[in-house]
Parts: C-alpha cells; sequence; structure tokens
C-alpha cells in the first residue's frame, strides 16, 4: 500500500504530498504520525499521511517509523479546508492537531507536586536568535532547548529532558552563560489540584432559558444573543451536561483572558474537576501534554480553551460553544491565519453537531446572518437573578475640561468614588489603553480627524509628523486648527493606566488600588492573583485594561468609570464602532451584578457618537441598526470580506519591489480576467517597521470565493518565484486587528 504524506514542514516548496511504501509490519493509517528518509537529508523527517490508495507512479522509498499519535479524518479534512482557506501550507494546519510539544522519550514518572527547577529564558529572544545566528552558541542540543524554551518559557527541568533531546549538563551550560535561568518552584502539574470541591447544581431555568436551550438541536449554528448576566453561562452548563448524558465530548471556547480559573472553576463545580481539560498557552508545555492526553484518552470530556482547544484530540464530539463569540483573539495573527469561528462552523458541519456562539453583544456579522436567518438567534433579555442593569451616565469631558478640570478624573466620576469608599464598595476604573495608536482630537468640538475617502480615523505618525489612513494611504499634515470648528485645541491623547493610577493615589491617598494590565499580569497565575486579591482583600479601587471586562462577576463592585470611552473610535479600523460598543456594554456589564444597584460613568468627547450614546441603555439593536447601514453604505463587512497581504522586509527597496510586482500581477489579472473587486495599491501598514522589518500592505475587497482565492495564491507563487532575500508575505481573510 502507498501512503500520501504530508511533511511536516513550512517550507512552501515541500506544500504538497510525497507518496511512500507502507512496509507490512506497520499500522499506517490516515492520520498516522510517521518518519520518513527525505532528499538526501541525513535525519528522517517527520510527516502526516493523510491518504492512503493501492499504487503510485513513482518510485518510492518506504516510511521508517510510525509514531502513535494519529489525526482523526475529520481534521485531516478540516487541515484541507484550512489551509486552501487561510492561504498557508497544509502541514501549518496539521500541525495544530498534533500534541503539544514533540515528545522524544517515553513518559517516566511524571512529577505532580513538589519542588522542580524551573528554567526560563534570560536573554532577549532577538539576541539570542542572533546568537544562535552567528555561530556563538553552538551545539544542536543547546539550539534546541533554547528554540524550544523561546515556544515554552518556564519548563521544568524534566519537561525539557521530555521534550528534547537535551540533558541537565546541556542546561546548566547555558545558565552558566547567561541565556537561561534557574528558579526553584512549586509546581502543581494538575492546575486545579489545590481547588476545594464545591458541587454546584443545575438552576431551574426561567422561560426564555429554557426556550432558547429548547431550540439547539442536535445540529445546525446558534447566536445566544442575551444581555450580561441573562444567564448564558448557565445555559452552556446545561447543554454540556446534556451531552455527558449521551456520553459525548464538550467544546467550550472562551477568550484567552477570561481564562483564568475564576471562570473555569464554575465549570468545574458542575462537573468536577476530573470531566474537564483546560488548554491555552499560559499553561506549561508539561500542563498542556497532559491535557492532551486526557482528551485523548477520553478521560477528559469537557474542553474549555482558547481558540486552539478546537483541535484537542476529541472523541465523539457534541456540540462546540463559543462565549463572547465577538472577541478578537478568536481570530489567530499566526499562521495559520485562522478564524475560530468560521473553523468551528465547518467542522460542526461535518460533524453533524450544533454550534452555539454566544455574546451580549454579537459580532456584526453573527448577528446580520441571525437576522438573515442563516443561523438561529436565541435571544435573552433579562438578567437571570434579577439584578437590573446598571444606571449608565455618560460624562462629557469637553466641559470638564472648560471648567478647568485637567484631571484624567472628572468632578462627577471623583464623586461617585468617594461615595463607593464611604460605602466600603468597590469601584473598576477602565482605561483602554493597549496599543500605541495616538489620535489627535479637538478638545473644543470633540473632531477627530478622518480619512475622506473611508470615514476612518487617520492615525497620527509621529516620524514624519504626518496623519495617515490605514485603508487607502491618504494622508495629511498634522493640522494646529481643528477643521471643523476652527479652534486651536488640537491635542494628542496618550495617557495609561500608570498615570491613572498615580492620579487615583493622589486624589485618593487612603484608597487602596491594585492595577490589571499586560505589565502586572505578565507571570502566569498573576492574573488570577491580581483579581482574588481584589475581591478577597476588598481592595477599593481596580485599575485596569480590556482585562478587567470580560466575564468577571465581582459582587461587591457597584461602581465602573470608563476613564475615555474614545481610544477604541480612534483605532483606525471599520470596526472602531463596534469594538467600543461591545467595551462598554462588557465593562458596564460589571457593575451591580447582584442586589445593589450598579452605577456606570462614561467619560468622553464624543458623547453623541452612536456607539457611546447607545451604550448608555446598552440597546444592542439600536447600535446594529445603525451600524449596520453605514457597513452598507461604505461596503464593510459584512457586505464584502477584506484581503490584508501583509509584506515585510529588512530592507526597504526590497519591500517597495515585491509590493510593487505583487501589485502589478494583481492589478494585470483583475482588469484583464474582469474581477469584480476593489484592489487598492500598496500602502505602508500603520505600524510601518516592526522589529527591523518593514512593512507594507495591499488590501482588497472583494466577496470571497474559490476564484479570489485561486488570485491570491498565484500571487504567492509569484512572490516565491522572486525568490526575494529577506521579504516575507502573509495574508490575512477578514481581519480583526488592522494594525
Ligand atoms: P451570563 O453568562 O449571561 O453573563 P450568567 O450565567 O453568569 O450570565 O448568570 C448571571 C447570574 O445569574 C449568575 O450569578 C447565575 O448564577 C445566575 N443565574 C443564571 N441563571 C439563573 C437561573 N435560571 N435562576 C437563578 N439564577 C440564575
Ligand atoms: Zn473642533
Ligand atoms: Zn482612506
Amino acid at each position: 500500500m502507498i501512503a500520501e504524506i504530508i511533511i511536516n514542514s513550512n517550507v512552501k516548496n515541500l506544500d504538497r504530498i510525497f507518496d511512500y511504501e507502507i512496509p507490512t509490519e506497520l499500522n499506517v493509517k490516515v492520520g498516522s504520525r510517521v518518519f520518513v528518509p527525505f532528499g538526501n537529508m541525513k535525519t528522517l523527517e517527520e510527516g502526516i499521511v493523510i491518504n492512503i490508495k493501492d499504487k503510485t507512479e513513482y518510485k518510492v522509498k518506504s516510511i521508517s517509523a510510525l509514531q502513535e499519535e494519529q489525526i482523526n479524518d475529520e481534521y485531516i479534512e478540516l487541515s484541507k479546508w484550512m489551509s486552501n482557506r487561510y492561504f498557508c501550507n497544509l502541514s501549518d494546519c496539521l500541525n495544530l492537531m498534533l500534541p503539544p510539544g514533540r515528545k522524544t522519550k517515553n513518559i517516566q514518572n511524571r512529577i505532580t507536586d513538589k519542588k522542580v527547577n524551573q528554567i526560563s529564558i534570560a536573554k532577549d529572544y532577538e539576541i539570542i536568535e542572533q546568537d544562535i545566528e552567528a555561530g556563538i552558541i553552538k551545539g544542536k542540543k543547546q539550539i534546541d532547548v533554547l528554540e524550544f524554551l523561546m515556544r515554552n518559557d518556564n519548563s521544568s527541568m524534566q519537561d525539557i529532558e521530555l521534550f528534547t533531546d537535551a540533558t541537565s549538563n546541556t542546561v546548566n551550560s547555558l545558565v552558566s552563560k547567561g541565556y537561561l535561568s534557574k528558579n526553584e518552584v512549586k509546581v502543581e502539574r494538575n492546575p486545579f489540584i489545590h481547588k476545594v470541591e464545591v458541587r454546584s447544581v443545575d438552576l431551574k431555568l426561567n422561560d426564555e432559558q429554557q426556550n432558547a436551550i429548547d431550540r439547539i438541536k442536535s445540529s445546525g449554528e446558534y447566536l445566544l444573543y442575551g444581555i450580561t448576566g441573562s444567564g448564558k453561562t448557565e445555559i452552556y452548563l446545561q447543554l454540556i451536561e446534556r451531552m455527558l448524558k449521551q456520553n459525548k465530548s464538550s467544546i467550550m471556547l472562551v477568550p484567552e483572558i477570561s481564562l483564568t480559573p475564576q471562570t473555569v472553576d464554575r465549570f468545574i463545580s458542575r462537573f468536577g474537576s476530573e470531566n474537564i481539560a483546560v488548554m491555552h498557552s499560559k499553561l506549561s508545555i508539561g500542563e498542556r501534554y497532559d491535557a492532551w492526553n486526557r482528551i485523548k484518552n477520553g478521560e477528559a470530556k469537557i474542553i474549555i480553551g482558547a481558540r486552539s482547544a478546537l483541535f484537542a484530540p476529541v472523541t465523539n464530539l457534541g456540540v462546540i460553544i463559543i462565549d463572547e463569540e465577538h472577541d478578537e483573539s478568536y481570530s489567530s495573527e499566526m499562521t495559520p491565519r485562522y478564524n475560530a469561528i468560521e473553523v468551528a462552523e465547518k467542522l460542526t458541519e461535518m460533524l453533524e453537531i450544533p454550534l452555539v456562539l454566544g455574546s451580549a453583544t454579537p459580532d456584526m456579522k453573527e448577528f446580520y446572518r441571525a437576522k438573515n436567518g442563516e443561523i438561529q438567534l436565541l435571544t435573552l433579555t433579562k438578567r437571570a437573578n434579577e439584578s437590573n442593569l446598571p444606571n449608565v451616565e455618560i460624562v462629557d469631558m469637553r466641559e470638564s475640561l472648560a471648567s478647568g478640570n485637567r484631571s484624567m478624573i472628572s468632578q462627577k466620576l471623583k464623586d461617585e468614588i468617594l461615595k463607593n469608599l464611604k460605602k466600603k464598595k468597590q469601584t473598576i476604573l477602565f482605561l483602554n489603553r493597549r496599543g500605541f495608536s495616538t489620535f489627535v482630537m479637538c478638545t473644543d468640538c470633540g473632531n477627530t480627524i478622518k480619512c475622506k475617502r473611508c470615514n476612518i480615523t487617520l492615525t497620527y505618525h509621529k516620524k514624519e509628523n504626518k496623519l495617515k489612513c490605514h485603508y487607502c494611504g491618504y494622508e495629511q499634515k498634522v493640522t494646529a486648527e481643528c477643521p471643523e470648528c476652527k479652534s486651536r485645541s488640537m491635542k494628542y491623547f496618550g495617557a495609561g493606566t500608570q498615570r491613572l493610577e498615580d492620579e487615583v493615589k493622589k486624589i485618593f491617598p487612603n484608597a487602596s488600588t491594585i492595577r490589571m494590565d499586560i505589565d502586572t499580569v505578565s507571570k502566569k497565575n498573576s492574573h488570577e492573583y491580581i483579581l482574588n486579591k481584589f475581591k478577597n482583600e476588598n481592595i477599593d479601587i481596580l485599575i485596569g485594561t480590556q482585562m478587567v471586562v470580560k466575564g468577571h462577576h465581582f459582587p461587591k463592585v457597584t461602581l465602573v468609570g470608563v476613564i475615555s470611552a474614545d481610544t477604541n473610535l480612534n483605532i483606525g479600523d471599520f470596526r472602531a464602532s463596534e469594538k467600543t460598543f461591545q467595551t462598554l456594554t462588557q465593562v458596564a456589564g460589571r457593575a451591580g451584578r447582584e442586589k445593589d444597584e450598579g452605577r456606570v460613568i462614561i467619560q468622553t468627547y464624543n458623547p453623541e457618537n452612536y456607539a457611546i450614546e447607545y451604550s448608555k441603555t446598552q440597546d444592542y439593536n439600536l447600535f446594529y441598526d445603525t451600524e449596520i447601514n453605514i457597513r452598507k453604505e461604505l461596503k464593510y463587512p459584512p457586505f464584502c470580506d477584506i484581503i490584508m497581504i501583509d509584506m515585510s522586509a529588512k530592507n526597504e527597496r526590497e519591500l517597495i519591489e515585491i509590493a510593487k510586482r505583487l501589485h502589478i500581477y494583481l492589478k494585470n489579472r483583475v482588469i484583464n480576467e474582469k474581477f469584480g473587486l476593489l484592489l487598492y495599491s500598496p500602502v505602508p501598514s500603520p505600524i510601518d517597521k516592526i522589529k527591523d522589518r518593514y512593512r507594507m500592505r495591499i488590501i482588497i475587497k472583494c466577496k470571497y470565493a474559490e476564484r479570489i482565492n485561486e488570485l491570491v495564491n498565484s500571487m504567492l507563487n509569484e512572490f516565491y518565484n522572486m525568490k526575494a532575500k529577506t521579504g516575507r508575505v502573509a495574508i490575512m481573510l477578514n481581519p480583526h486587528n488592522m494594525l
């Protein structure tokens, strides 16, 4: 018999099928992981069998060895579909389905709960990469360990020995050279082992919940649209229960950021930790490997994880649930650049099982599809525990500024914080200073400067002192004068959470504060640590970015202050309003989730912007109706698809040459073959240099179709034929993040 094999490599030339003879003694199946001799390479290459057939027209070599892991047929199918749709190698997709790390030895006695040496990277990744390239670090084992740790920082010595060929000598030598550091830590191999389990039972569903869950049949796609606190999670829990009773598995995706044990606790207390596997990037490689195996051997039937949990080796899958389906973490920015919602749609279609998408603020595309009857809409309009939605007040910061208040915190918000401090209630202050985006705004009229062609906020580029459109390349000089009201109050904005914390401490010297943003949660579990500390130690004020917004339930939080609702309005993205509305609704949903009434203060320079105005009543429908018309008018998704061709190179000239050539290639074909699409000229990317690589992009607006896929793929071939020295091209279909 002959096996068709995909070599596990991200080299484009190897992205094709190779035939190999199957030795009779090996039980090779479709999906098997094998090792094969390849070309004139000395070592064996890893490959995946994607098909088995009787004969081949070529003279072929034999498979050398078989690994135990195997990918299910459906996932081979899924990989093929993904590699086509997301313009990447088949092996890039197949790789997602393989166990984390590559086991090179048999599992010996795995440590469970004792002190071990944890090894971490001690230098900049770039310096290490340079040193490897320059031959300063020699020896395959040393390089192996460094590369392994750059992917899996903070691994135990045991895990390093398990997943690489290195020994403790290799590690010690790297420690003495200063590349690695060693710390003794207590490792809990089971991340939930310390949890006291209080079992919870099914709540009696209210009519809306009951109606929603009754409508979820054994297949089909459902959008569960329910306001914050309406009891969506309870529905997920009972759906999973339904599956367990039929001996079926469930996959539940949640945004990476809310994958804290706090979220997972609800599932553990209902089903017990023995039934649950958690998969996300914060786990150590060993923990991920364990989770993978517990799923593979059927021990864990409930998989909770970030987007990659879709590819867990489940058997008998009964449902996929995606919570906060609008979240941008479902869109992968690394190869393969897939969208987890789309992949879940494909997978559930293939398996004929239901897909449930849940959100209080659905993605425009999904709600549009639901309205058009393409998917089923399930609605929850009331809070499940009878608490009321919080009372939202919008503070016009232009007035605040005019009255002489230069603080980031308005008088109104100060008063409310003070009230909360007196009543010993907790407050969350939210400031979304994620990313670099600095914007220019008139503080007299709230006007931000927008592209005339795209209705998108222009981004300030400091280096050239210009304002640029990230879509069509339009640019203009920075103006000292507001084009709307002619005042000379144009200001640059860019204050972050750190400055906010300082200010809070100055104004309320006796209040206790805790800050949560990328800078404070980098260590494993510090996310949970901060949230627990806030909750258990009764800290007065939690200050944070996006990560305080999602999913958390703090009974004592009765006040939420949004420092600047405008940050997301100015990100230079067609999703700006959508993201603003989503964030405001989510953050407001943190206030007053129990008996005490919640108050929300939203500070803005754009009180009449519809995304901000409608968040006052948290009326998604109203927002949707306005936004969908704008999308239609300007031809943005869901009325078209956007293909973003990102090009980069170390050399600016080389990059320009690549961009020109690819654009000409596309343009000629688009004209000659009458493609109905909009092809934009190459423009520098919003962040036009990252890590010494210059970046440009070409945007295509189209209705995605096979024909367009072929066009883009042949453009990729054109690129590979150029044999660019340092150039790279990455393609993203409907990116969530346009930076
Ligand atoms: P969501 O996921 O929509 O934000 P949750 O499922 O977290 O909502 O529910 C919010 C609160 O309401 C939780 O404290 C939950 O225990 C409670 N709850 C949910 N469903 C019910 C119900 N049927 N009866 C009573 N309380 C409920
Ligand atoms: Zn103005
Ligand atoms: Zn433009």
